[in-house]
């Protein structure tokens, strides 16, 4: 093996068979993928689709939606009942995602996160 530093395919100047920088990125860019995977994965965990919305929109609505399964009242995370459907709560994510829960009486379920825009757009009258 040649200590003598040469030019690779790609361009790159370097010793070795391979190019140490490209093994480096593509490394990194597997890396990368592998983390979007899991990503993907956590989705199906979830007891509605989150898969659409920003990630912090997805955590912080996990996380409501896990302490209301777990026996936390919708009112801790200043959720309100609709005035024109009673058994329809809404829960504030961020200041443009709200969780939309139903009430089943002895459990609350959640049913759709939805932006800001769809939320005035198919609730109409809160
Ligand atoms: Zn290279």
């Amino acid at each position: 093996m040649s200590k003598r530093r040469k030019k690779f395919a790609c361009g790159h100047l370097g010793y070795g068979r391979d190019c140490h920088r490209c093994e480096q990125k593509q490394a990194l860019r597997e890396e990368k993928r592998q983390e979007k995977n899991a990503w993907q994965e956590t989705f199906s965990k979830d007891p509605i689709d989150l898969s659409s919305l920003p990630r912090n929109v997805v955590l912080k609505a996990r996380q409501i939606i896990y302490n209301i399964q777990n026996q936390t009242s919708y009112t801790n995370f200043r959720g309100k009942r609709l005035r024109h459907d009673r058994f329809i709560i809404s829960i504030p994510v961020t200041r443009n995602y709200r969780l939309i829960c139903r009430d089943y009486g002895s459990f609350v379920a959640p049913e759709a996160v939805v932006s800001h825009e769809d939320y005035n757009v198919c609730k109409p009258g809160i």
